[in-house]
């Protein structure tokens, strides 16, 4: 274990450090920091959970320059959930270096306040390809000064789509700075992104933390076919048992037609289960993905490509119904648990023709696949796993002026409903969610049905 302060990092990120309880680097810092550090270029492929946002934080922050009013760090992230989690542990980072500017810039977040907070150029910018790209064009951000700039899970940015953006964003910013790549997997797409945007780079590959344990455990289930529905049930059943409380899964299927089979299966079995897929309109992905952040759906059923853009955090559980057509897609699907310095289980279920599929992605992870024995036990009747949560769901939304403290106002006033039994209020545009405690979703319906919300009656339904 190497400790941060053989690191030639100025006084207050060392303070930031021990105020955050960090004293040794994880593997990926200790192997990415000294040439980051030095300036190098980097590629490095790490998992989230490894300690990655730090090293990059760290080597951006002792970049900054606090006295020059200009943005001098870009850090891209796929999607805006990361960007949020990226900018918090930044501004930790920076706690004691006074006056940073950082400031996120999403998409999916109006325009209005962006501008209006990009009076003078922050800093720091940590954002999403596509509102980055867009203020740039605009004007409203500057990026003839940057130093540092930070592609983030840029593997996932690759699936989303934002390579032109990302191209683009580059032949917007000064020429001369130091580009480091953070990439959970290295697939060819990586390699020319790589070769384009960075200058002799020193590549980082940390695949397990040797000193640690794994922050996920995986375990490989060989089953039938024809067994695989009881076996996906049997191993949630397990897991949920574990802590008493329902835990949240989410189950990758490779096709289509089969996710919405298996959610129909696990519904039919007592689960709180909702598919989500291509097929979908966007505004009934929406509704799930609210669903089961809210804890309104305890088990997720996604296809590979629909669940790329989901953002959500410590998943403790992820199964694959199948085995993933190649190894890098398993690594994603893995990574979706284990985050965030939280341990995660990783469970896949495959069939003795899946076999030669299942031994390349274990060839990845460098070590034989860890197998465990199913016993498959009689079903047992039913037995409820419902989530804690139930939704219910507004007609109306932001262009009505509605506020989650509309909704809550009106849910704990006359109705007496507890500020603890309601849960995560979502609103968009034209709708809201609210989740409620399962045991007195009725009742909060039955309120806002006849009271009103903002003093007008708007259309409520429960979701099940
Ligand atoms: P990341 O890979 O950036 O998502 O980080 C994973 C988790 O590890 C985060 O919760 C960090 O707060 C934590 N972390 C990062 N670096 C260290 C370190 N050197 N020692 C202990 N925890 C760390």
């Amino acid at each position: 274990m190497t400790a941060f302060s053989t690191l030639a990092l100025p006084l207050p990120l060392l303070a930031s450090l021990e105020a955050l309880g960090y004293t040794d680097m994880t593997p990926v810092q200790a192997q990415s920091l000294p040439p980051m550090l030095a300036g190098r270029d980097v590629v490095v492929r790490a998992q989230t959970g490894s300690g990655k946002t730090a090293a990059f934080g760290l080597s951006l922050l002792r970049s900054i320059d606090v006295d020059l009013i200009r943005l001098q760090a870009l850090v891209l992230c796929p999607t805006r959930e990361l960007a949020d989690q990226v900018g918090k542990a930044i501004r930790k980072l920076a706690a004691n270096i006074p006056n940073v500017k950082l400031l996120t810039l999403c998409g999916g977040m109006p325009l209005g306040p962006q501008l209006a907070s990009l009076t003078h150029d922050p800093h720091i910018v940590v954002g999403t390809p596509g509102r980055v790209q867009e203020h740039l064009k605009k004007g409203s951000l500057h990026g003839g000064g940057i130093k540092v700039l930070v592609l983030d899970e840029a593997d996932r940015m690759l699936d989303m789509g934002f390579t032109e953006a990302i191209d683009d964003i580059i032949g917007r910013i000064a020429r001369h700075h130091q580009t480091l790549l953070f990439s959970a997997t290295y697939p060819d797409g990586m390699r020319a992104i790589s070769a384009r945007v960075q200058r002799d780079p020193v590549e980082v590959a940390v695949d397990a933390p040797a000193d640690r344990q794994p922050a996920i455990e995986q375990r490989f289930h060989e089953v039938e076919p024809a067994h695989k529905p009881d076996a996906l049930a049997q191993l949630l059943a397990a897991a949920h048992d574990t802590d008493g409380a329902t835990q949240q899964a989410l189950v990758f299927c490779n096709m289509r037609r089969e996710v919405d089979a298996v959610a129909q299966e696990l519904d039919r079995r007592g689960y709180s289960a909702l598919a989500l897929h291509g097929d979908m309109e966007q505004r009934d992905r929406d509704e799930v993905l609210v669903r089961f952040k809210n804890h309104s759906c305890s088990v997720l059923v996604a296809t590979d490509v629909a669940a790329r853009g989901l953002d959500i955090v410590a998943l403790p559980l992820v199964v694959c119904y199948d085995v993933a057509h190649d190894p890098e897609t398993h690594t994603h699907r893995i990574g979706r648990t284990g985050r965030a310095g939280l341990r995660g289980l990783a469970l896949t279920l495959c069939t003795p023709r899946e076999r030669p599929r299942l031994e390349a992605v274990a060839a990845l992870a460098g070590q034989p696949p860890p197998w465990r024995t199913l016993k498959l036990a009689p079903a047992r009747g039913k037995t409820l796993h419902l989530a804690p949560m139930k939704t219910l769901v507004i007609d109306a939304g932001r262009r009505d002026k509605l506020r989650p403290g509309d909704i809550l106002g009106a849910l704990t006033g006359d109705a007496g409903l507890r500020a603890e039994d309601v849960g995560k209020i979502d609103v968009f545009a034209a709708r809201a969610y609210v989740a409620i405690v399962r045991a007195h979703a009725g009742k909060a319906l039955d309120r806002l049905r006849v009271g009103k919300v903002k003093g007008r009656n708007f259309r409520v339904r429960l979701l099940d």
